[in-house]
């Protein structure tokens, strides 16, 4: 029997995510590296039967060059990650792959991510739906060219800026007819998602994007009968929040105020810089606290850009609560930590996730995957405990019929 081989096509694929996620899988796939970090590597999801790293092929789209070697060496040399001994073990794996990585495109994705681009074709579509078909051929040519027998597609592109739904994106009825008009209807991440499920084949967006999360697109799914996910990866400031909150309303001391300063690098925080950019990733940090809490403290989040940090993120927040008989106290945390090094596993496990929901015949939107998430779509459950309650009620359902 021929061995199963599967694909993993990144949009955004050789920004410092996508790069991380490509080594990581090299190395470890090569035995060069323990899994640590990911979380179908842990015991409780030994059972499933999930695709081997080994057997994954990597590709993608990106807008800028199409070499993962390039901002692995980039990071290597200004954050300080990966050791030359990594880098040489999978020197061979991220050349053979940054032949599969091919222009994307730049539709209505604002200033601050068009102006990042370099390959010239990412310019030459006028319309969504030209848009689509040119991604479509890509995702089929590498499909065939590997004779693959599955295809998952995670956007680990730059944040665009929140792009507004309404009617038109309420049903494909409405939606279809508008893709061949030059009139701004969809941003790239949403094209991308349009795409790959259109095309039958899972999506995950680890970015505050629009991405997949319109009705138009999740009747799409339901249609082609793919299982699709999002939104924005939970890897640092957020995850904290998801765990410790619980903690506050269990004991219940009564959050009065919870202020987060972020400053970070690296090519996510030069776009995080523009306004429209940053303020789609703000939406997502924020929202979760009064979920959780059920009712709303004051909050405030900032992310400012700081050149010299490169990948690497400070986040101090400080949170003022009340105790017993009225007495006012406070906690006070800091974390720092390398946002690729924190997003890559996840984005493996997502799309380890996400081939096997598709083989278990799962439509629509993995609930599931809810811990992975800052704005978990469709779930409006922020606790962190519960939420991974819900991915162990699944893990236990589809051990026992694997
Ligand atoms: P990055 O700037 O290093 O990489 C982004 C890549 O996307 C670049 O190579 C860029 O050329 C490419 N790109 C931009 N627009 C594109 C398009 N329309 N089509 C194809 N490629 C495109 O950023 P990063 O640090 O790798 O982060 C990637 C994404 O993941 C960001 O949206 C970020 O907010 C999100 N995210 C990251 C973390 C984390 O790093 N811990 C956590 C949650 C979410």
């Amino acid at each position: 029997m021929t061995k199963r081989r599967v694909g993993l096509w990144l949009i955004g694929a050789c920004g410092s995510v996508g790069s991380t996620a490509a080594l990581g899988l090299s190395a470890i796939a090569r035995g060069a590296m323990r899994p640590v970090g990911m979380v179908s590597a842990t015991p409780p999801f030994l059972g499933l039967p999930l695709d081997p790293l080994d057997s994954i092929v990597v590709g993608g789209h990106d807008i800028r060059h199409n070499r993962f070697l390039d901002t692995v060496n980039d990071l290597h040399e200004r954050s300080n990650i990966f050791t030359a001994e990594q880098i040489a073990v999978c020197t061979p794996d991220l050349d053979s792959w940054s032949a599969n990585v091919r222009p994307g495109t730049v539709l209505q994705t604002g200033t601050a991510i068009s102006d990042l681009a370099e390959l010239p074709e990412v310019q030459q579509v006028r319309t969504p739906r030209e848009a689509i078909q040119r991604v479509q051929a890509d995702l089929k040519s590498f499909r065939e060219h590997h004779a693959l027998d599955q295809v998952v597609v995670v956007n680990v592109a730059s944040t665009e800026p929140p792009f507004p739904i309404g009617p038109d994106h309420q049903s494909l009825e409405r939606l279809i007819p508008l893709l061949d008009r030059t009139a701004p209807i969809l941003p790239a991440s949403s094209i991308y998602a349009y795409a790959a499920i259109d095309l039958g084949l899972p999506f995950v967006n680890f970015t505050p994007s629009l991405g997949n999360s319109l009705p138009a697109i999740d009747e799409l799914a339901q249609l082609r009968k793919v299982p699709h996910g999002g939104k924005d990866g939970k890897t640092g400031e957020t995850l904290l929040k998801a765990v410790l909150a619980p903690m506050f309303a269990a004991r219940n001391l009564s959050i009065m105020s919870w202020i987060g300063h972020n400053i970070l690098g690296g090519g996510d925080g030069r776009t995080l810089s523009a306004p429209e950019n940053k303020s789609s990733k703000i939406l997502t940090k924020d929202a979760i606290l009064g979920d959780i809490l059920g009712y709303k403290p004051q909050t405030h989040v900032s992310i400012e850009y700081v050149e010299s940090l490169d990948d690497w993120k400070t986040a101090w927040d400080h949170i003022h609560f009340e105790g017993f008989l009225g007495t006012k106290m406070m906690m006070q945390f800091t974390w720092q930590g390398c946002d690729a090094i924190l997003a890559a596993p996840l984005v493996l496990d997502l799309a380890r996730f996400a081939l096997l929901a598709q083989r278990r015949g799962e439509v629509g939107v993995m609930h599931h995957l809810a811990p992975f998430f800052k704005s978990p779509m469709d779930v409006s459950e922020h606790d962190f405990f519960k939420q991974f309650a819900m991915l162990q009620a699944y893990v236990e359902k589809a051990s026992s019929k694997a």
